[in-house]
């Protein structure tokens, strides 16, 4: 497909220098729990089905995690608390991500990401953030949501002016993120609901500001919004 073909050449970007340095000197360095194993250390593309109806838009994939297995929110406590949630309310045929070849299968979901580089300090610079918007903007040509899931405020203010690009009018102001926030938008694209959601890192799910109930919430409800 046209997306398989996205990612393709996703996976050989090189155009954001600190990123990449980042993400081959973690590869090379390695965790020693990880020591075994070969990093990907490379751009991470976005994982599901070309005709999802619903898609999650994350921050930037994790130096341990991503970086590592080569798929989005896999092998890391972010990801663990996503998976079980997808998997709680039906999207995922699994509740693990491990690495590539797991057997997981996510239905009618799509996860991407506004930056697919890990950052150092998971912080992308602004210039980074709008070097990578060219990616999530093709991505998102190719894709035909009818929901999204924004996991925190940093991925909000990068997704809606790429929305907005991609043919979804985004109103002015642009609405404010918050946990359980929904704004439904419209355009050439057709309706597409927005809901925000805190973000699944540990900062959150392990202060219980974002616990399995208030994530499995938010994705049951888009899902809905979505027609799933
Ligand atoms: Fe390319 Fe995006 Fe990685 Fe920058 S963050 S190097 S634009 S894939």
């Amino acid at each position: 497909s046209s997306l398989g073909q996205l990612d393709a050449d996703l996976v050989d970007c090189r155009a954001c220098p600190r990123l990449v340095q980042w993400r081959e000197k973690v590869a090379a360095e390695k965790r020693a729990a990880y020591r075994h194993e070969e990093y990907w250390g490379r751009p991470v593309p976005g994982i599901g089905p070309p005709d999802a109806r619903l898609l999650v838009v994350g921050l930037a994939p994790a130096a341990h995690g991503g970086n590592r297995t080569g798929r989005m929110f896999t092998g890391d406590r972010s990801g663990d608390v996503l998976y079980a949630a997808l998997h709680a309310v039906g999207l995922a045929n699994q509740p693990t991500s491990v690495r590539k070849g797991d057997g997981l299968a996510l239905r009618d979901t799509r996860i991407t990401a506004p930056v697919h580089c890990a950052p150092p300090d998971n912080k992308p610079t602004p210039q980074e953030r709008d070097t990578c918007s060219r990616w999530l903007r093709a991505e998102l040509a190719l894709l035909v949501p009818r929901a999204v899931v924004v996991l925190g405020g940093w991925g909000w203010q990068a997704l809606l002016p790429v929305l907005d690009d991609a043919g979804w009018a985004v109103p002015r102001p642009r609405p404010r993120f918050g946990h359980g926030v929904r704004v439904d938008l419209d355009g050439a694209r057709g309706p597409l609901a927005v809901f925000g959601c805190y973000h699944v890192s540990q900062q959150n799910t392990f202060t219980g500001r974002l616990t399995p109930a208030m994530l499995e919430q938010v994705l049951r409800t888009a899902a809905e919004a979505a027609g799933i």
